[in-house]
């Protein structure tokens, strides 16, 4: 019974192509909302009881703790509705009544985009392909939560595969899209796996792309760093607020200037805006299917010179075609509503 409630919403999120599923405690219901493509929408209400079982019921999926309602936890786990695998991914938190929230976020196996085609200016996307097809090293993705940077280094992975087949080993926390091609390995810090470590295991598999989730620690990084050096193309992201934040960030970590300047090819960093749409007139209206994309990634990209400029002088050398300039250059092309 409750199973079913909880496939059933699955499944409506998957038909609604929502990214995650919001259960939300209020003083006598649960309130149910999708967030869909980028807004968060009201989808039901649910009563307290069902509510909570629904939660424990995930939770046990999610192998969490059932019993310990207080404390935040995490948890995920795999599952197929109607055919389409999804990777499911479970965030919990309690209100001050000691009532749990969750958040689900839902990745389903779909058809990967080209990464060339991840953005209406192709120009930037094919010429960050070309480097990455070119030579081993550390080609870095940033953006703000929700921004698809995780999407775009997968795509840009499996573009790269398209034409030779590689050896594409993905490190993540856990595993959110699945990738039939790819070795995806997923972290286990209660059993004391960590990225660092995992990383050193992989290298050992000789890897073509390896992709770590994100550096988001000094041991990761310097495990990250030694890898591209090493001669391998390896992908990661970087949580900072443009390309030149992903070095102040990476110094902070404590890496080696010079190692970073030898490993990284480029830093980009990138933005979804959402698509011009003929019939809703404006931008799309979340349930309308006018639009077989409903948003496109807009990048800003430097590379060595750049790299190179800002880390002997800490000047941070403008940034061609920038996004600002793009989405200007969007809206008078009629992709982007004014
Ligand atoms: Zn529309």
């Amino acid at each position: 019974m409750i199973q079913n409630l909880a496939n059933t919403l699955l499944n409506q999120a998957i038909l609604l192509t929502a990214s995650d599923i919001h259960l939300i405690p209020t003083e006598n219901r649960y309130r149910i909302l999708m967030r869909i493509n980028g807004s968060l929408q009201f989808f039901t209400l649910m009563s307290l009881d069902n509510g909570e079982r629904l939660l424990a019921h995930l939770k046990y999926r999610g192998f969490m703790d059932i019993s310990e309602t207080r404390r935040p936890q995490s948890g995920s786990f795999q599952t197929t509705i109607h055919g389409c695998k999804i990777s499911v991914r479970l965030a919990t938190i309690s209100n001050f009544r000691f009532i749990e929230s969750m958040v689900i976020r839902v990745f389903p196996e779909q058809e990967i985009q080209p990464f060339q085609k991840s953005s209406v200016f192709r120009q930037i996307t094919k010429h960050i392909l070309k480097l990455a097809k070119s030579q081993s090293g550390l080609l870095l993705f940033s953006g703000a939560t929700g921004s698809g940077k995780t999407s775009s280094m997968y795509s840009l992975a499996h573009s790269l595969n398209l034409k030779y087949p590689l050896q594409i080993i993905t490190i993540e926390d856990p595993v959110e899209q699945l990738m039939p091609t790819f070795l995806q390995v997923q972290i286990n810090e209660k059993a004391g796996l960590d990225y660092a470590d995992i990383i050193r295991a992989t290298l050992r598999h000789d890897p073509d792309i390896l992709i770590v989730g994100e550096i988001r620690d000094t041991h990761t990084a310097k495990m990250v760093i030694r890898s591209a050096l090493t001669g391998h193309l390896v992908l990661s992201t970087v949580h900072a607020d443009s390309p030149y934040g992903v070095l102040s960030r990476l110094l902070e970590l404590g890496v080696d200037k010079e190692e970073l300047r030898q490993c990284l090819i480029g830093i980009s960093y990138q933005r979804l805006k959402h698509l011009y749409c003929l019939f809703c007139n404006q931008k799309c209206y979340p349930l309308c299917n006018h639009l077989v994309h409903k948003r496109t990634a807009l990048y800003e990209f430097i590379e060595k010179q750049q790299i190179s400029k800002f880390l002997t002088t800490t000047i941070e050398a403008d940034i061609p075609n920038n996004i600002g300039e793009q989405f200007k250059k969007g809206v008078c092309y009629g992709f982007f509503p004014s």
